[in-house]
């Protein structure tokens, strides 16, 4: 796009999945935005797996979708295998996963960011950010373009003075096909942020034509496919693809013993450290010694590319070492490597010099999201792109508001509550075991808990707004219908509810009452054609919903109370200015724990470990006379 402006609301630097959500939520929101970005074709790039959800994933994809967000209909769009993972568990940690045609994803994002009103597209690379006095006020690019704005959100994600290794062969690379951004890193480092380094890795590819398929096990998607918007449908997504499961074997584990020496994590070249939840292949080899294989899902790219994505033996070994493993592999003997795995090790700036809007406390109208924040994924650095993005867009209104939600509002609260209390020394991912109020938390309500708020932030067009609305009167009139319903014992559909799902009924009950019952669910209702006329208005979307509100209404109701209890905590701010060495009766370890973390609410400081009830008191205390001094 070719433009003259140089003066933005809000400049953001990096189109990946941070970067995209936090220009489109900001330009969503009206303000004047720019995207600058390396390489206008990378934009959306899906850097290891193209597979979107997962545990604890899905319900940041449902929330950024909930806001108005792109993810979920990305996936939706590109999506060519989807599964519901713990679909036997409870509802609190079942969890949606997309497998991408990796091409695809990319043209649903690239076009979204060029349709967006509101938004600016220029491909550059951002050398220096401009500081006046501790603020933000734009940032000078490596063409010498000179961009003003007060609000600059980075979104770097494994840029800053990355590192590609494969083997002993290194080079400067964002990822391997990509340059490292390493004037800015330069420029970050100059400007005291505290800056550690990250690893990640990504196996090889294959070529799915040199793969025997015909020895493998078949993994098929499941059946109704399952869609992540909650304005998506079936239809929205393209044709849908098997994968196939593999595993490694005893060969496989002695080719990497015999070659641990010269990898370069273990020669001690990548100091970072990595994903502990993704290991590659040789720490798997290293950490269980005694398991015997590790299972490998072959996941394709696309519909039309030959890309087979290996998934569980991300690697940094050499080429002919990868070669060795992957051939010792059951179905791989004679399969082709199109791309080597490589490991990438990088900057990123600690979390804790963040407020809980993802704006720098160091530089006033610097916002930092995604990876740059030590997170890994694409949902961690979407969903924060999204916050970040909002939050910039206020900034830039000069109002004073900012939004961030709470723990118990949102993942996307424990996320950044996490992240800004707690730091990380290892790449972060999300998991429902993170969040403590996970049956509050669902996938399936996310719209219910953040739509009504993305309205008053103007990130929801009205056809979301309409949609939404009506999805809630739906719920209101089902509930209705479902309470009209009374079982009497000893009527028909009591025998047959004892006799096919041998459920007693001893009383006089109503059908939403009955739903109470552990045995008792929709499916299962529909499966043994009980209810038929009754349950066939409802969609399964809505009635899971009211089921699990139904079930879990004790729990549900107990844990508001709780949280509405830890809410008036969250309330109470308190400023980045305060030395709380000059606080009487802290003692040294609480003063030197806030006065590093500078958390902005005594909610947040609570959160912190080793900030006991007792400093908490003498905070509240000193916020009490700091509040009558000023009267
Ligand atoms: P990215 O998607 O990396 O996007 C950063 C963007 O910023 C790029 O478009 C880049 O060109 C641009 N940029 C950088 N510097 C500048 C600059 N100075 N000026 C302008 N533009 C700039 N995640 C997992 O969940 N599991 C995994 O197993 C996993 N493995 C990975 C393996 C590898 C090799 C890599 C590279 C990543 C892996 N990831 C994995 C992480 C996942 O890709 C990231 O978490 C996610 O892409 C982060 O999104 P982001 O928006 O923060 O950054």
């Amino acid at each position: 796009m070719i433009f003259d402006k140089t003066i933005f609301d809000v400049i953001v630097v990096g189109g990946g999945h941070a970067g995209t959500e936090s220009a489109l939520a900001s330009s969503r929101m009206g303000r004047k935005t720019l995207l600058l970005t390396q390489n206008i074709k990378t934009i959306g790039y899906l850097s290891c797996n193209p597979s979107i959800g997962g545990i604890g994933k899905s319900h940041l994809v449902k929330e950024i979708d909930a806001l108005g967000g792109l993810m979920a209909k990305a996936i939706d769009y590109s999506g060519i295998h989807f599964k519901i993972l713990n679909s036997t568990k409870g509802a609190a940690v079942r969890s949606t996963r997309g497998q991408a045609d990796r091409t695809l994803y990319r043209k649903v994002v690239i076009s979204k960011i060029k349709k967006q009103k509101n938004l600016y597209l220029l491909e550059d690379e951002v050398k220096e950010l401009i500081i006046d006095s501790s603020s933000v006020s734009g940032v000078i690019t490596i063409k010498n373009n000179k961009f003003l704005s007060k609000t600059v959100i980075l979104t770097t994600g494994t840029f800053l003075s990355g590192k590609v290794y494969i083997g002993n062969n290194c080079y400067f690379g964002g990822r391997i096909k990509d340059k490292s951004s390493i004037f800015l890193s330069d420029c970050i480092r100059d400007l005291s942020f505290r800056v550690g380094r990250l690893k990640t890795g990504t196996p090889p590819r294959i070529d799915g034509k040199t793969i025997d398929f015909s020895k493998l096990k078949v993994q098929n998607g499941d059946f109704p496919t399952p869609v992540f918007s909650f304005m998506g449908k079936i239809s929205d997504h393209p044709l849908q693809v098997s994968c196939f499961i593999t595993e490694t074997n005893e060969e496989t584990h002695e080719i990497i013993r015999k070659n641990l020496a010269k990898n370069p994590v273990y020669q001690g070249l990548i100091k970072g450290n990595g994903p502990r939840y993704c290991p590659s292949i040789e720490d798997k080899i290293v950490r269980f010694p005694d398991r015997k294989s590790h299972r490998i899902f072959l996941e394709p790219e696309g519909l039309l590319q030959k890309e087979i994505y290996p998934n569980g033996i991300s690697t940094s070994f050499s080429i002919e070492v990868q070669k060795k493993i992957v051939n010792s592999i059951y179905g791989l003997e004679k399969a082709k490597i199109i791309h080597p795995g490589y490991a990438v090790e990088y900057d990123y700036l600690d979390p804790r010099d963040l407020k809980l809007t993802l704006e720098s406390k160091l530089i006033n109208g610097l916002f930092l999201a995604g990876q740059i924040n030590g997170t890994t994924g694409y949902e961690e650095a979407a969903a924060q792109g999204l916050l970040a993005g909002i939050n910039a867009a206020l900034y830039s209104l000069n109002s004073g508001d900012f939004w961030f939600p709470k723990r118990d509002e949102a993942y996307i609260g424990v996320l950044v509550d996490d992240l800004c209390n707690k730091g990380t020394t290892e790449p972060y991912r999300m998991f429902t075991a993170r969040a403590e109020n996970r049956l509050f938390l669902r996938e399936d309500n996310a719209d219910i808990r953040l739509t009504e708020i993305g309205k008053k932030l103007n990130l929801i067009c009205d056809n979301r707004w309409n949609f939404f609305n009506k999805k809630l009167s739906n719920i209101k009139f089902q509930r209705k219908e479902l309470k009209k319903v009374i079982i009497t014992p000893n009527s028909e559909v009591s025998f047959k509810l004892k006799e096919r799902m041998n459920v007693l009924i001893k009383e006089k009950i109503s059908l939403e009452r009955l739903f109470k019952r552990p045995e008792i669910n929709y499916l299962s209702l529909i499966k043994e054609k009980i209810f038929v006329d009754e349950l066939s208005g409802c969609s399964c979307e809505i009635m899971n919903y009211i089921e699990t509100q139904i079930k879990y209404k004790g729990y549900i109701d107990r844990q508001i109370k709780e949280n509405f209890r830890q809410r008036l905590n969250d309330r109470i701010m308190l400023s980045t200015d305060i030395d709380y060495g000059n606080i009487t009766g802290l003692s040294k370890e609480v003063v030197l724990k806030l006065n590093s973390y500078k958390p902005v609410t005594i909610g947040q400081a609570s959160r912190i470990s080793g900030i006991t009830p007792a400093a908490i008191s003498i905070l509240l205390i000193y916020l009490k006379k700091m509040f009558f001094l000023k009267r």
